[in-house]
């Protein structure tokens, strides 16, 4: 296959001691396996023009076309991306992506030569047949399997504490996971917030409970969905992978946000509608409201909104000081010598403002202070440990020069063609864009923005704004496109 030939080039065999087409080959196999775990979309949009450079001093070099995949590879994906890669070759030991230039890539010509074909899907036919590959381990596991991912022993409603802002999607989930009826109470029960609000807990809880009651429970990532029904798919078992979704009574789905793909959002629904039907009861969570999830077709979103839909607001002062409490409580029962002042907790909960998961970092960095140095916290060596996971709490400013250099890189063109008069439609969206996102995320007026967009009129940024505005509300890809640009700038 040519795409094997370029990588094969592309691998320094002289730097990595004689093993580079062992690492090209190594790397065919965990670019399949991320196609399996992540399905055939997700990989299409972030993985297929990712390649292998090198393997150097156990550094794997990964390059793609474009600063924006780097970026958003690096901030979403380079743990699972170095797991796989562990797990099918030897001495690996960090991975790093860098943007290969036009120029810049002299190791892998064909590669760059012919980046397209490794975008389009493979036939069915192809999946099918990489089944009857050999498996390596890990693999053969979740191939239409479907016992779900374990539950976390610590997440129950003993260790979730209840405050103002997550009272209701409590309630609402000890309700659930207790209801001994025929006819579930709320279905589908869905949970929304932001990250760290304890979504992944409540979940966890109600499988707990819901498992002691003798229901038979499936705990799904969306993740995990996707790779399971992928794995199905290419074993030609789709129809037993339903038959086993509908042989549950409790099917609960985290992080509903990243389920995307044709097919498998289909298929999604398809089990939805399934599941509810037959009166199982369904629960899910994800980051936005159901209305929110662009990826999804509209039936799908108003199934999941037709339950009762919870938000789960941010962590007071109050609710951040009894879980950082209850923390603490659970690290003393392992390690009895570890002592916080009431001080230095207070501390702790005043200045981490955002959410559960940075309190938990929290405490594991005043643990490790307190283990590797023997010395009691005081509050001065609280502030220092955890000095980042606060510094990153304040909101970050985006500059236009940012914008206009991402946006650049993303469309392939230069921040000097965005800022010119060229009027050809490759420049003139990349500039809208540019413009429309310089309004929304920063604070500058719009003649300002103008004469940051080489000296344009404020009616043409106007402009500019009203039209990415209204082609965002018809187009769902564009939309997408501009939400991960504005995450990836506020990042
Ligand atoms: P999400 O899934 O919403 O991103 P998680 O459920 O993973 O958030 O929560 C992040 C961390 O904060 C976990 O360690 C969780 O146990 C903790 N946490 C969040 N909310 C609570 C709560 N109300 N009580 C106890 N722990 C919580
Ligand atoms: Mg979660």
């Amino acid at each position: 296959m040519r795409m094997d030939g370029s990588l094969a080039e592309g691998v320094d065999p002289g730097r990595s001691g004689g093993g580079g087409s062992e690492y090209a080959a190594a790397w065919q196999r965990v670019k399949r396996r991320l196609r399996a775990e992540l399905g055939e979309d997700v990989f299409a949009s972030w993985f297929a023009r990712l390649e292998l450079q090198e393997v150097a001093g156990g550094v794997a070099r990964l390059t793609v076309p474009t600063r924006f995949l780097k970026s958003w590879i690096e901030s979403h994906y380079l743990d699972r991306v170095l797991a796989n890669f562990r797990s099918e070759a030897d001495g690996i030991e960090s991975i790093e992506v860098g943007v290969r230039g036009p120029m810049a890539q002299p190791r892998a010509p064909v590669a760059i030569a012919k980046p397209a074909a490794s975008l389009r899907p493979p036939a069915a036919s192809s999946l099918v047949a990489e089944a009857h590959e050999p498996e390596r381990a890990g693999r053969g596991e979740a191939a239409g399997d479907l016992s779900g991912a374990p539950l976390d022993a610590r997440l129950t409603f003993e260790s979730f504490v209840v405050g103002r802002s997550n009272a209701l999607a409590h309630a609402a989930a000890e309700r659930v996971a207790g209801h001994e009826g025929s006819t579930p109470l709320y279905n589908p029960l869905y949970f929304h917030a932001g990250v760290g609000l304890g979504k992944t807990h409540l979940l966890h809880a109600i499988g707990h409970a819901a498992k002691g009651h003798g229901r038979r429970v499936i705990y799904l990532t969306a993740d995990r969905f996707m790779y399971g029904f992928v794995n199905a798919l290419k074993t030609q078992n789709a129809l037993a992978f339903k038959e086993r979704l509908r042989a549950i009574d409790v099917l609960i789905l985290d992080d509903v946000q990243f389920i995307q793909g044709r097919s498998i959002q289909a298929e999604f629904g398809h089990t939805l509608n399934a599941l509810i039907d037959a009166g199982r009861q369904v629960v899910a969570a994800a980051d936005r409201p159901p209305t929110e999830l662009e990826s999804l077709d509209e039936r799908v979103r108003s199934r999941l909104a037709g339950g009762l839909v919870v938000e789960i607001g941010t962590l007071d002062e109050a609710l951040r000081a009894t879980i950082l409490h209850s923390r603490l409580e659970a690290v003393r029962a392992t390690h009895p010598a570890f002592e916080v002042s009431p001080a230095v907790a207070e501390y702790v909960a005043k200045a981490i403002t955002a959410n559960g998961r940075d309190l938990e970092g929290a405490v594991n960095r005043l643990l490790a202070h307190a283990t590797l140095t023997g010395a009691p916290v005081t509050l001065e060596t609280a502030e220092t440990a955890i000095r980042d996971l606060v510094k990153n709490r304040e909101p970050k400013r985006v500059k236009i020069e940012d914008i206009q250099k991402l946006v650049a890189s993303r469309y392939n063109v230069s921040r000097s063609d965005i800022l010119s008069e060229r009027r050809t439609a490759a420049v003139v969206k990349p500039r809208q864009i540019a413009m429309y996102l310089s309004k929304v995320l920063t604070l500058r007026s719009l003649p300002e923005i103008g004469r940051r967009f080489g000296g344009r009129d404020h009616t043409t940024v106007l402009h500019a704004v009203r039209k990415i505005e209204k082609a965002i509300g018809e187009d769902a890809a564009l939309s997408d496109e501009v939400e991960l640009l504005k995450r990836m700038l506020q990042d």
